[in-house]
């Protein structure tokens, strides 16, 4: 394991040239809000920061200079190099997925314990295989190098540029595993599990002051390793969730959060049986959000995962400290906890709502698969309730999976949607891939002579419903991080006819 921060090269921070991207972008800037930008110019910096954005080009309003004469008349740059996809409708880019419920130490265990209740499924899988990350030996460090790498490759070839993920109790591993979001090249918020007692599995606990001390670890490597001016690695704290931690540890850590400008992930109201537990142990609480607020654990920089049975109080409470829910419709759904009102909590009660994938209490690592998911999700909930307003739209969902997620983890002006001064964390989508489960049909095919704008438009719309409900981690040809391409599944690809880069034009 490297022990020196210098022997790390993050894969985000290497040597790039500005670049000049020619187009369609999709995002979703507010809630609500889809855009479709064809023939959109998009500079990148070789910082990885956007600086230029001209949507629309259409060269009979400029003199019909080509897009790239416009771009050098425009900021005198002829430096830089040139990636074209305007030509290819089955192409276009999106912002990079944000995961903000992930548990890395559990990406073994996808699949496995189906309908098997929150509080058993704990004690039967989850435990004994984050306590393997404990042993005090080289081994474990082995064993751990091999499940995060696959966890972080995985759902980065699936399109999460930034995920905030839990680790274990264990402070080295952990540290490990932020070394390896820099190697591999993703944007993480890194959060070693806190938890002081563990009534059903004493054999995985820690003391309040291991916490703290591994915490104080956590805190002073991950600011070594973090280059200077960027959040590439993060530490989040993480109360794993109140039945497991001490009111001594959870006031600790709500003060930590305060001194060092952390931000915070748990988990909330995920089910009944879980609730009742945290009740019994807190009766002084009025509710579970109560236990969190009175330790200093809920503000603007908190994510609550699941938050699947919230009474109207906890809603309001988690509007006015300006919490963020990680929904996990996937894991919900798996482990039989419930279906969560996302539409009335975004719409009704204006909280922010992100997206989870829950490994591995969810099973699909793909944000893409829990777009699908929370859509599913919500139209059975409709059909119980008989509220047509509970259905989710696709717009909803890319929201929460991009600008939402910016907002949860704390960096909506630097993630989520194409904005200027906005980081350039974006995947490639391509229908067209070798071996895609896209088919597209020329008449559906969204192309520059189709002349009417609105019908350009909505021949996108339906082709996102296609990638959305039939696309997987195929599609996903090319991601980049911080403006470095870390992803690239188009060598010796026939589409590389589409790429062109040059130099010194
Ligand atoms: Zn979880």
């Amino acid at each position: 394991m490297p022990s020196n921060a210098s022997l790390i090269e993050p894969k985000a921070m290497s040597s790039v040239s500005y670049t000049l991207y020619y187009g369609t972008f999709i995002h979703t800037p507010s809630l609500g809000d889809l855009e479709i930008c064809f023939n959109t110019l998009v500079g990148v910096t070789a910082a990885g920061d956007i600086d230029f954005i001209h949507k629309n080009y259409r060269p009979e309003e400029h003199d019909y200079q080509t897009a790239v004469q416009f771009f050098i008349n425009n900021r005198k740059n002829r430096h830089f190099d040139y990636v074209d996809y305007s030509q290819d409708p089955t192409k276009f880019f999106m912002p990079g997925f944000i995961d903000t419920h992930i548990h890395a130490s559990q990406f073994p265990n996808i699949g496995i314990g189906l309908d098997c209740p929150l509080l058993d499924w704990l004690n039967d899988y989850t435990f004994p295989l984050e306590n393997k990350f404990t042993d005090s030996n080289d081994e474990k460090l082995k064993f751990a190098k091999n499940v995060y790498s696959k966890v972080i490759q995985k759902t980065l070839t699936n399109g999460t540029t930034c995920a905030s993920y839990f680790t274990t109790i264990d402070p080295h591993t952990t540290n490990l595993f932020a070394e390896l979001l820099l190697e591999i090249g993703q944007r993480g918020f890194v959060g070693k599990v806190c938890m002081d007692h563990n009534d059903t599995y004493h054999d995985y606990e820690e003391s309040f002051e291991d916490c703290v001390d591994s915490m104080n670890k956590i805190i002073e490597r991950m600011a070594q390793l973090n280059p200077a001016e960027e959040t590439l690695v993060k530490p989040i704290i993480t109360p794993r969730f109140a039945p497991v931690c001490s009111r001594k540890m959870l006031k600790w850590l709500g003060k930590l959060s305060v001194t060092q400008d952390l931000p915070i992930q748990t988990h909330i109201s995920e089910n009944k049986k879980e609730i009742e537990l945290v009740h019994d142990m807190f009766p002084d609480c009025e509710d579970y959000a109560t236990v969190y607020d009175k330790h200093n654990l809920l503000n603007s920089q908190t994510i609550l995962a699941h938050a699947i049975h919230l009474t109207k109080k906890e809603r309001k409470m988690i509007r006015e400290k300006k919490c963020s829910i990680s929904h996990c419709p996937t894991s919900n759904t798996f482990i039989s906890s419930g279906e969560a009102p996302i539409k009335q909590y975004l719409y009704n009660d204006k909280i922010n709502v992100s997206l989870g994938t829950d490994v591995s209490g969810g099973f699909d690592s793909s944000i893409l698969g829990i777009i699908k998911h929370c859509i599913l999700v919500s139209h059975h909930l409709a059909m119980k309730t008989g509220r047509q307003g509970d259905k989710l739209t696709i717009i909803d969902a890319i929201y929460m999976a991009t600008q939402g997620g910016a907002k949860a983890v704390g960096m909506p002006d630097k993630l989520g949607s194409f904005e200027l001064g906005k980081k350039f964390d974006v995947q490639l989508i391509d229908l067209d891939s070798k071996e895609s489960n896209v088919d597209t049909f020329e008449w559906q095919l969204p192309t520059q002579h189709e002349g009417d704008h609105k019908k350009r438009t909505k021949k996108m719309e339906d082709l996102l419903g296609k990638w959305i409900f039939s696309g997987d981690d195929r599609n996903c040809v090319k991601v980049w991080c911080n403006g470095r391409l870390v992803i690239n599944k188009m060598h010796y690809s026939r589409d590389d006819r589409w790429v062109m880069v040059e130099k010194d034009f």
